[in-house]
């Protein structure tokens, strides 16, 4: 498990290669989003999911990562773990 935050203004940044953020993240895990990644919540079903940008905690990466949260967890403040895989944000 991974502790992240989420990261602000995002919203005006387009996945390369991808419509949405969730296909760029399903399109390099080769893996299909089914359910948030914070541990603590209990939000499943690709239709509630986006991918959101979030960055670690406490490593020293300042990298943008894509991970899939739902729309309550997108619009967290606090840190929280995701057992979802990070995938590198790659902007066009
Ligand atoms: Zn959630």
């Amino acid at each position: 498990m991974v502790k992240v935050k989420n990261l602000n203004n995002t919203s005006d940044k387009q996945p390369k290669g991808y419509d949405t953020w969730l296909e760029f993240w399903e399109g390099k895990t080769g893996k299909t989003a089914d359910h948030c990644g914070a541990t603590d919540c209990t939000v499943k079903g690709r239709d509630n999911l986006v991918g959101a940008h979030v960055k670690k905690v406490g490593a020293n990466d300042d990298s943008h990562y894509i991970t899939p949260l739902c729309r309550g967890c997108n619009q967290r403040t606090d840190e929280f773990y995701v057992d979802t895989e990070l995938v590198h944000a790659e902007s066009r």
